[in-house]
Parts: C-alpha cells; structure tokens; sequence
C-alpha cells in the first residue's frame, strides 16, 4: 500500500455526472465536484447542478466504503 490517505482516495475518486439535458457524461474527480457548485456540460452547454442530494449521497457511501475498507484492513494487518 502506499501513503495515500483515505481521504485522499476519496478525493481522487471519479464519478461520472450525466447531464439531464443531453445525457452527456462526464468524468470528476470526489475532490473538483466539492470545489465546484456547477459546470456547464461539454457537449450542450447547460449547467449541471454538482451539490445535489444524489451526488452528496454518492460521495458519503464512497467515504463510508473506503472507511470500512481501511478498518478491515487494519485489523487484517494486525492479526497477522
Ligand atoms: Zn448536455
């Protein structure tokens, strides 16, 4: 394993965000959709709305997953 963080990993972590209008989908990083409230879709220029309750609930199951993750492993390390 390396020295990143969880948290880091979190934030390295890509979510694909749709755009409602045309369905274009995009690839952001956990760490750029938490500095951004918005984007405009590459493909028909209409915003995107980041700060949704989907997505905020998205990137807490990630943060949840990757948490439980390290638990296990540490406990994991510690038993061998
Ligand atoms: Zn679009």
């Amino acid at each position: 394993m390396g020295t990143e963080t969880i948290s880091e990993i979190v934030s390295n972590y890509e979510l694909t965000i749709a755009c409602e209008k045309c369905g274009a989908q995009s690839q952001k990083t956990i760490g750029w959709i938490r500095l951004h409230r918005d984007m405009k879709c590459p493909q028909c220029d209409s915003v995107i709305v980041l700060n949704t309750s989907r997505i905020t609930a998205t990137i807490r199951s990630v943060e949840r997953r990757l948490g439980d993750l390290q638990s296990q492993l540490t406990e994991r390390i510690r038993k061998l």
